[in-house]
């Protein structure tokens, strides 16, 4: 079995931290072109995009706020003048904003639908017509994939978290709804809904030993899972090896959407 990556071109939202970093190294390692985009820190994306040079993969780096139009339209243009092709979009760029629902103030309600929903919205779009216009090629099976960064919480329902929950559900539909329109166009479209992985997003979680313990009684596999596991997973539904999967949501949570608190019966 071959991934068979190489020479491929990817735009990964949101990949200077966590996620979108750790999938664009992966990406990188088997010799794919990556689009880093971010959105604040120049630094760390130019550091992923260095580290992706070091495994033997090419990368440029653009700035964009996924959730306005002429961005998303700039960082497509961008890949299109420095690699001329586009076969994958990883739509991970994503954040949180934190309230009791009573509590919730209308500008964090939109910050994160804005960039968590709509923002994957506006990428998946640009991101169908080039695949579109280009129709399937010399780099595969498919004219292109679209992979969603979802979350464990597209199903889980979050108090504290309707906003965040909200999108990701939200997520979830789009990307079905969208992989049933696309696929006549051998467009594949799938979503990695994650669990809880080791990134900035939800360091409260995981840094103190009290934090961790607690966090475990929610994963049967009893770890956290790493940003390399996801990037794993992205690089199998990136390959012609997952060609048969579209309209997919795969979550990877160390079994955390098995209703952990019945493992002990009852
Ligand atoms: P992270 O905070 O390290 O990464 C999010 C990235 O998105 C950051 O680089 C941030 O700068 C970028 N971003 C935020 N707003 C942006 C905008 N408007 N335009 C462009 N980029 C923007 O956290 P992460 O855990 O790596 O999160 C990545 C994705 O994974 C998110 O969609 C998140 O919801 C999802 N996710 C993470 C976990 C987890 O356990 N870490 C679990 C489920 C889902």
């Amino acid at each position: 079995m071959d991934i068979n990556l190489k020479g491929q071109t990817a735009i990964i939202t949101g990949s200077s931290t966590g996620l979108g970093k750790a999938c664009a190294i992966g990406l990188g390692r088997e010799g794919m072109n990556v689009v880093v985009n971010y959105h604040n820190s120049d630094q760390e994306a130019h550091q992923t995009a260095a580290e992706i040079e070091k495994v033997g993969g090419k990368a440029i780096v653009v700035q964009a706020d996924v959730s306005k139009e002429d961005d998303v339209a700039k960082l497509f243009a961008e890949c299109d003048k420095a690699f001329g092709h586009l076969d994958l979009l990883v739509a991970n760029a994503g954040l949180q904003a934190d309230a009791a629902f009573t509590e919730m103030t209308l500008k964090q309600w939109n910050t994160v639908i804005n960039v968590d929903l709509t923002g994957q919205f506006l990428c998946c779009r640009e991101a169908a017509r080039i695949f579109r216009k280009q129709g399937v090629h010399e780099h595969g099976k498919s004219a292109g994939k679209i992979i969603c960064m979802s979350s464990v919480h597209d199903e889980i329902a979050w108090s504290g978290h309707v906003n965040y929950a909200a999108a990701k559900g939200g997520v979830k539909m789009m990307m079905e709804s969208m992989a049933q329109e696309l696929a006549a166009d051998k467009i594949r479209v799938n979503s990695i809904s994650p669990g809880a992985i080791r990134t900035d997003i939800n360091k409260n979680a995981w840094e103190t030993p009290e934090a961790m313990e607690d966090l475990l009684k929610l994963i049967p596999y009893g770890r956290i899972g790493e940003g390399d596991d996801v990037a794993n997973l992205c690089a199998f539904l990136a390959s012609d090896l997952s060609d048969y999967i579209t309209g997919a949501t795969i979550y990877i949570d160390g079994g955390m959407m098995l209703y952990p608190g019945f493992r002990y019966g009852g």
